[in-house]
Parts: C-alpha cells; structure tokens; sequence
C-alpha cells in the first residue's frame, strides 16, 4: 500500500505548487492537473507534453496508481456499478445511470455510513473511514471513462452514494470543486447534487461556498417522530428547522431544495402520510423526489404496491406539490446504498 498523497488528491494550487517546488515552471503543474482531472490519465509517463523532470517529480511524490475495479454490473449500456478496491484492502462503489440524454453519475464520500438509517445497507455497516477527495474523484474519473466508450457525456453528478457527504466536508467540497472547474469535471453546480439527512453547520457552510449546488434533503417521513426512527443519528435537523434551511438556502444560493422520500409500506407510504406530507410542504419551493423502496435481503422494509405508490404521487400533485419518482432505472441501485458493497464484500469473503 503507497505511502504517499493519491495523484487526485491534489488541487491544481497543489500541482503548480509542487513543480515551484522541485524548479519547474508552474504552468507545467496546470497541464499535470488537466492531464490527470480532465483526461483521465494518471500516469506520468502518458502526459506526453510534460517534460520529463517533472514527469520523475510526479512519480516519485504521488501515488499515480489507476484505482482497482473489483466489480461491476452487467446492465452496461444503461446502468453500471462500480467496485473500486482501496489502498487499505476496503472497497467504494459508485453508480452510473444513463435514461434518456441524461448520464448521472453517483459517488460515495465515506467508507460505510454513520448515519444508521434504519432502512440502508450502509446503516449496518457502520462508518469505516473518511474517503478523500481524490478517492472520491477516482469515482469520477473511472465513470466518465466507462461514460465516453458509450459515447455519452456525464451530465449529473450525485453525492448520494455510500456515507453521509457534510460528514467529510472538507474533502467533498474540494472534490465538487474539481467536478465544477471547467478544467477538470466540466459539470455545471446545478447539476451537482448533494444529498444529506441535514446537518445544520454543513447545510450553513455549502450555503455560502457561493455556488448554486442542488441540495437535497433526506426527509423521508412528514413527523418527527417517524423520522428520527428512520434517521437515528443525533444532530439532525428537525422537520420544521429543514423547512428553516430550505428557505435559507434559497435566499443564500437561489436554488430550490429537493425533498428525498423513500417510500417504505406500512411506515410513511399511506394517504395519511401523503396529505401530512402536503401540508408540511405548503409554500415551500422545492421538488419531492419519491423513492420506491428497493428491497433489502437483510432488512425487513418492504416496497409499497405501485397503486400505493401512484396514489402517493397523485395526492401531492393535487395538492400542487412538484413531484418526480424516480424511474425504475435508477431506482434499484439508487435507493440502496450499500447493497452494492455488502454484496461485494460477501463475494470476496466467500474467496
Ligand atoms: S441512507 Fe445515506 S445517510 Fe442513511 S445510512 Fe444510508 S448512506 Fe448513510
């Protein structure tokens, strides 16, 4: 395992940074940071325009590896499932969906989850580690390659993978940064989205990095109540400081928020909880995004019908609330997180 920073870990300050530093000319540090965030290419022996001294530079101060992929589905030309094997022997998965002109592409921030949502695979995984923001680009980077040999082109990035993205605040921030530098990701901030159960100072901090990110809340239940037993982890907003924060960002960024809702039979599915979720919603400018549950192996959580589910989206359209649900494309991987790593994870113990 390298001792050393992974080659996208670094800012492209951090590249002009180290060719100052060994007496090479700063822009050569530009043209590494584009080789490796723009193109793809790690090693330093591809970057044909590079001189040769910091070609070595590069080689011998960064880990220039390409990242493992362990696993990936089958269902290439529409959805596609990452595994990628970490330094320290974990893994990370990260998703791509294409439907229609839209590629989505949705990354992992952490190794496992702290949040412990009752219904997620990740939630009985517990937190492993912080991912940094080079491993979260490495998502990216392996995509996007995955993304060009089927001739499309990203057009979405989603935080809504294994972990909880205000949690590794730092190292996401600097990776959205990445993603949004027409130099490197080239994705518009309106077309990154950071999903969060809602952690007050984060929700503050992505406010002000003066940049129109889609945000979207993990609301899930129109109570309080029925929330914190699907959310357990203490710091969450409450609903009414979500409707708080919803409005503040929108003051702060002009953007609406989205609303996450996993629909879960028998626990937040009904009319009932349709009509609260209305009421709740009344004024707010926002969209809700229903999420029919994805089955679990190991959790007792069941999908609702697809009536019940129709008639939980026919129920906020009457009451003019903006509603998507989510299409059976994406559903099956997006809805689990985690499910994709428990069942790698038992693929290489089963070895
Ligand atoms: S749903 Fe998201 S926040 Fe909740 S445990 Fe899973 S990964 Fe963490």
């Amino acid at each position: 395992m390298s001792e050393l920073p992974r080659i996208t870990d670094l800012t492209q300050a951090g590249f002009r940074e180290l060719a100052e530093t060994h007496g090479i000319r700063p822009f050569r540090g530009d043209q590494a940071y584009e080789w490796v965030m723009k193109k793809g290419v790690r090693r330093p022996d591809d970057m044909s325009n590079l001189p040769k001294p910091f070609r070595d530079v590069l080689r011998t101060n960064l880990d220039c590896e390409d990242p493992i992929v362990e696993w990936s589905d089958d269902s290439r030309t529409t959805t596609d499932k990452l595994y990628m094997r970490l330094p320290d022997g974990d893994g990370v998965e990260a998703v791509l969906i294409c439907e229609g002109r839209r590629t989505t592409v949705c990354l992992s921030s952490q190794v496992g989850c702290p949040v412990g949502c009752t219904f997620c695979a990740s939630g009985l995984l517990g937190l492993r580690r912080n991912l940094s923001a080079g491993e979260i680009l490495d998502q990216f980077i392996e995509l996007r390659k995955r993304t060009r040999a089927l001739e499309r082109r990203i057009s979405n990035v989603v935080m809504m993978g294994m972990g909880e993205p205000l949690l590794n605040y730092d190292a996401v921030v600097h990776a959205l940064q990445v993603l949004n530098d027409p130099k490197a990701g080239g994705i518009g901030a309106r077309h990154i989205t950071v999903s969060t159960i809602g952690l007050g100072k984060g929700v503050k901090r992505l406010a002000q990095e003066g940049k129109q990110y889609t945000l979207a809340f993990s609301l899930h239940a129109p109570d309080d109540e029925t929330r914190s037993e699907l959310i357990p982890f203490p710091g969450t907003l409450s609903i009414a400081e979500l409707m708080d924060a919803a409005h503040e960002y929108l003051r702060d960024t002009g953007r609406e928020v989205t609303f996450e809702y996993v629909l879960l039979e028998g626990v937040n599915a009904s009319a009932r909880h349709a009509k609260q979720l209305a009421d709740l919603l009344k004024g707010v400018r926002c969209t809700v995004n229903l999420i029919p549950y994805n089955e679990n192996p190991g959790l007792s959580f069941r999908r609702p019908t697809p009536g019940a589910i129709d008639r939980f989206e026919a129920i906020l359209r009457s009451r003019r609330i903006k509603v998507a649900v989510r299409k059976r494309k994406g559903h099956k991987i997006l809805a689990a997180c985690g499910q994709l790593r428990l069942r790698a994870r038992r693929a290489t113990s089963a070895e």
